[in-house]
C-alpha cells in the first residue's frame, strides 16, 4: 500500500509545484503589465531655467523630493550646457525639463536630442517643455506639441480623462484647474491621455475645441511624456495634477529597460 501511495503523493506535489509556479508567472506578467515602473536606482536629470513666470525652479523642488521618496537618484542643473556633458548624458534614465522660451544652441540641443534617441526618457509640463525653444524645429518634433495660446489667460477649465485604461491616467477622476488652459497644436501620432475643451468666452471661434492636456510618445528609442497644466508650481497642489505627473515620469524614465510601446496615426485613418 504504501508503495503505491508514495509515488501517487509524489506527482501530487509536483502538480502542486507546477501549477502555483504557472500562476506567479501569470500574476507577475498581468502585473507588469498593468503597474507602472518603478523608479528605484534610475537617474534622473532635471534641467531648470528659461522664463521665470513659470516658476521653474520652484517647479523642480516641488517635485524632485517626491522622486527620490521613490528611489530615484536626481541631479538638478540649471544650465542648458548640461547637455552637453556627454558622459552624464549617456548614463542618465530620464530628463525632466523646466525651461520656458530661452535659446538653445546646436551643440546642446544635439547633445539632449541624442540622449533621448539613444534611449533616455524626456517628461516635463506646461511651458517648460512644450514652449521651450521657440527656434528649434527638431526639438518640437521630440515633444509632440508646441504651445501657441492660453485664451483668457489664468481661468477656470477641466481636465478631461480621455484615456481609461493607460497606467499614467488609470483611475484619475475629471478634474478643475485655476489656471491657463494651453491651446496646442499637437503631432497626430501622440497618444492622447487626457484632453480639454474650450469655450467661447476668449475666443469665440475655438468653441467646443477639444486639445490634449497629457500625451506620451516615443522619440528614438525614448519616451516623452507631456502635461500642460503647470504655469506655477502651486498648480500640482491639484492632486490629479501631481498623479499624472509622476505617473508619467514613472513611465517615462523606464525607456532603456521595456520594450518600446508603438502607436502611428490614432487620430487619422492608416493606409
Ligand atoms: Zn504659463
Amino acid at each position: 500500500m504504501i508503495k503505491k501511495i508514495l509515488p501517487l503523493k509524489f506527482v501530487s506535489v509536483a502538480m502542486l509545484f507546477f501549477l502555483t509556479v504557472n500562476a506567479n508567472q501569470l500574476l507577475a506578467q498581468n502585473q507588469s503589465s498593468e503597474e507602472l515602473p518603478s523608479l528605484k536606482g534610475k537617474k534622473i536629470l532635471m534641467v531648470w531655467g528659461g522664463w521665470k513666470g513659470h516658476e521653474p525652479e520652484q517647479f523642480t523642488y516641488k517635485l524632485k523630493p517626491l522622486l527620490e521618496k521613490e528611489g530615484a537618484i536626481v541631479t538638478v542643473s540649471d544650465s542648458l550646457g548640461v547637455y552637453t556633458n556627454k558622459k552624464l548624458m549617456a548614463s542618465v534614465d530620464l530628463i525632466i525639463q523646466a525651461w520656458t522660451m530661452g535659446k538653445i544652441s546646436q551643440e546642446q540641443e544635439k547633445g539632449l536630442l541624442e540622449a533621448v534617441r539613444n534611449g533616455a526618457g524626456i517628461a516635463g509640463v506646461h511651458g517648460g517643455l512644450g514652449d521651450s525653444f521657440r527656434d528649434n524645429t527638431e526639438y518640437q518634433f521630440m515633444v509632440g506639441g508646441q504651445w501657441v495660446a492660453h485664451p483668457g489667460g489664468v481661468i477656470d477649465y477641466t481636465v478631461e480623462i480621455t484615456d481609461r485604461k493607460d497606467p499614467v491616467t488609470r483611475g484619475i477622476k475629471n478634474f478643475n484647474m485655476h489656471s491657463e488652459q494651453y491651446y496646442m497644436h499637437v503631432d497626430p501620432n501622440v497618444k492622447v491621455l487626457a484632453t480639454t475643451t474650450f469655450n467661447a468666452d476668449h475666443s469665440e471661434w475655438i468653441d467646443g475645441a477639444v486639445i490634449p492636456v497629457a500625451w506620451k510618445k516615443t522619440y528614438g528609442k525614448g519616451r516623452v511624456f507631456y502635461l500642460s497644466v503647470g504655469h506655477v508650481a502651486k498648480d500640482f497642489d491639484v492632486p490629479e495634477a501631481m498623479e499624472i505627473l509622476v505617473r508619467g515620469v514613472k513611465w517615462a524614465g523606464a525607456s532603456k529597460y521595456l520594450p518600446q510601446e508603438e502607436w502611428v496615426s490614432p487620430v487619422y485613418p492608416g493606409k
